[in-house]
């Protein structure tokens, strides 16, 4: 209520071109006497609160600002993913809570994204399953965050027709130039894409890991070697050098 709360971006990009193709919105907590808090230090606190579920509603929120105020100055717009915690799974009117903001902002459900995380997931399969399907149903994107860091990936992805993929940034940093790494990595990204999902890694932070990914056929990435998390008018900065 103290407009403390606001959403930076994290650009995604083609890495073939560097140019954008989206971005994460991520919660940062300007704080009063504390300074800018990152969002390790206050979301497990209140995931154990529940407040927040209020949190992501309210990023989410911003972020529908950010994309009509974007259309309405003619900048371009990219689809623009949210994270969302496994709270949201448990009440059945989430997708119409989404729908209800994105309808006050008339912002195109086609260019939001809703992140869950594998984890998220994995506590209470069915209903998830449930949410993505009503999401997808109303035009939403949705997408598996933090792919590969839970224990039964290949069963979910086989449950759970997201949109995208988005690989952890734990196969791209560890030992990527490393033979077995990348077996591992090429097929995750090949089921991928054959299964009609888009996959993009994350955490791409150096030209080699950049290079290698596109060997193996993933082309979209997130990470500090192509931009870092930055305020919304930087990010604006961003979208306004790209060629249209
Ligand atoms: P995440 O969803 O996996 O988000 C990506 C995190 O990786 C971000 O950290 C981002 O700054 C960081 N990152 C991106 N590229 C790189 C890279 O190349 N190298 C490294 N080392 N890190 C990179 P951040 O912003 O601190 O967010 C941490 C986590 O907090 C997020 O992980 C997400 O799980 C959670 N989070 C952020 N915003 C929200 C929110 O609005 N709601 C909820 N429920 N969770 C949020
Ligand atoms: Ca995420
Ligand atoms: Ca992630």
């Amino acid at each position: 209520s103290n407009g403390e709360l606001t959403p930076w971006f994290q650009a995604k990009v083609d890495m073939r071109t560097g140019s954008i193709i989206g971005a994460e919105a991520l919660v940062r907590w300007n704080h009063p006497t504390r300074g800018l808090l990152m969002p390790g230090s206050f979301i497990p606190l209140f995931e154990r609160n529940g407040l927040v579920t209020s949190i992501d509603l309210h990023v989410f929120e911003e972020v529908c600002k950010a994309l009509r105020s974007w259309q309405l100055r003619n900048l371009p717009t990219h689809i623009i993913s949210c994270n969302f915690s496994q709270l949201h799974f448990d009440r059945k009117d989430f997708p119409q809570q989404l729908a209800e903001i994105a309808a006050r902002y008339d912002v195109p459900h086609a260019l939001l994204e809703v992140e869950i995380t594998e984890s998220a997931i994995m506590k209470n399969p069915e209903a998830a399953w449930m949410q993505i399907i009503q999401l997808k149903q109303m035009g939403f994107k949705t997408a598996i965050d933090d792919f590969g860091t839970g224990y039964s990936s290949l069963g979910l992805v086989q449950m759970l027709n997201t949109d995208v993929i988005k690989v952890d940034r734990s196969f791209v940093q560890r030992d990527l130039p490393g033979q077995r790494a990348q077996v591992v990595l090429g097929n995750i990204i090949r089921m991928a894409l054959e299964l009609d999902m888009a996959v993009i890694c994350e955490g791409v932070e150096t030209a080699e890991q950049a290079a290698i990914l596109m060997r193996l056929g993933c082309f979209k990435a997130q990470g500090f070697f192509y931009a870092k998390p930055e305020p919304e008018r930087d990010f604006e900065a961003r979208l306004a050098l790209q060629p249209f």
